[in-house]
């Protein structure tokens, strides 16, 4: 069979199986609402939990790193693509999530794929919980590290798997807050795991970060305090806006990174503008705290209120909420009914999730009302009493 021939045959079978995907781009800004097409709708899919993303803190300070700095940043961050911007906002985040030392990657993925095969190195052993992120799975994979997978959230799986692993560098992997869950992970069982086996404990907080404890994330929110033992993983690219990834953690970690992680070093810098947009969007959490606030408002709303419509939903303080169904073809009929309603919130299927689903993302700018639409339209499609 000529090659050609086995894309279009895999092609074939995904849409067959209503799973093929394409690419929906939108020729306006994204926030509360988003353009489809010709229509204007509610936009529930979206990961700028705080609406920060298309607002005036994060453009106007954008443009004037532009005029400053230029665009392009011309190399990497070992040569010359750093500008003085870089190094400030690694201070500012080292300072928010409370540790030593910070290093901005160039998205969450590359920072996933980057750091996690520096720090398990070939000799290494990775725990990973099965629900987390393709980039730590990737990560995990390029790093050629043992590999065990934990059941989702399984503390006493965690232990068995720690427990019969002769290694002696050791690295625990979860996810804060689940991305296509919304489920918090028991950071504090983790950690006492961590503690009690000699390993180290990496979270990516990506979708923790801007949503948890005034912004500050899963450790604040727990009350754990930083420790060397800690990677904090996260991004700017959710609830802050931007566009990046970032590690924060110990100096001797971080100076590490710069020295073995591929990411970092063979691949251009982001852009002045992009890293001004991220500490903008820092500096913007952290002197209004009452962003956050109302981000948490609306997801403790939007829970109430489905819930006495009787669709069960998680109690996790967090901005994604799932609706879960049975087949692909529910959801793909709610999702219709929905954009139907004004309403853009996607289905989500295999491969990315195993069981299909609704996934709802809240943001600080719906209103009141907005909430009342999407609870009394989910009540309607979903078929609940
Ligand atoms: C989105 C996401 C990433 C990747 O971050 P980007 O900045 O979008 O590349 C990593 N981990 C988790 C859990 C995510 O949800």
């Amino acid at each position: 069979m000529p090659p050609a021939n086995t894309y279009s045959s895999c092609l074939q079978r995904l849409s067959e199986a209503g799973l093929l995907r394409t690419i929906a781009d939108r020729n306006c800004p994204q926030g509360r609402t988003i353009r489809r097409g010709e229509t204007q709708m509610l936009n529930f899919a979206s990961n700028d939990y705080l609406g920060l993303a298309a607002g005036d803190v994060i453009i106007e300070e954008a443009n004037r790193a532009m005029t400053e700095f230029g665009f392009g940043a011309g190399a990497s961050r070992l040569l010359s693509g750093g500008c003085a911007l870089h190094g400030e906002l690694e201070g500012k985040v080292a300072a928010f999530k409370g540790t030593e030392a910070a290093l901005v990657f160039n998205s969450g993925y590359t920072a996933n794929v980057s750091a996690i095969p520096a720090l398990a190195t070939k000799e290494g052993a990775i725990f990973s919980d099965e629900l987390n992120h393709a980039s730590i799975v990737d990560g995990c994979r390029l790093s050629g590290a043992q590999r065990y997978v934990y059941r989702h959230g399984s503390l006493s799986h965690l232990a068995e798997l720690l427990q019969a692993s002769p290694v002696t560098l050791k690295l625990v992997i979860t996810e804060s807050v689940f991305s296509m869950d919304g489920d918090l992970a028991d950071i504090g069982g983790i950690f006492d795991l961590c503690k009690a086996h000699n390993a180290l404990l990496y979270i990516d907080d990506a979708h923790a970060t801007g949503v948890l404890a005034e912004g500050r994330g899963s450790l604040a929110y727990f009350n754990i305090p930083p420790d060397d033992n800690i990677i904090q993983m996260g991004t700017f690219s959710k609830a802050l806006g931007s566009m990046g990834g970032f590690i924060a953690a110990s100096g001797t970690i971080i100076e590490y990174l710069v020295n073995r992680a591929r990411g970092l070093i063979y691949s251009t810098a982001l852009p002045a503008p992009v890293i001004a947009a991220s500490l903008a969007a820092v500096n913007h959490v952290q002197s209004n705290p009452d962003v956050v606030t109302t981000l948490q408002a609306n997801i403790a709303n939007c829970k109430r209120l489905l819930l006495l419509r009787g669709i069960h939903v998680h109690d996790a303080p967090t901005a994604i909420v799932p609706i879960y169904v049975e087949t692909v073809a529910d959801a793909l009929r709610i999702s219709g009914q929905l954009s139907a309603r004004g309403i853009y919130a996607p289905a989500i299927r295999p491969p990315t999730v195993k069981q299909p689903r609704i996934r709802i993302s809240l943001s600080a700018l719906h209103s009141d009302e907005d909430i009342e639409h999407l609870s009394a339209s989910l009540a309607e499609v979903v078929g609940c009493p």
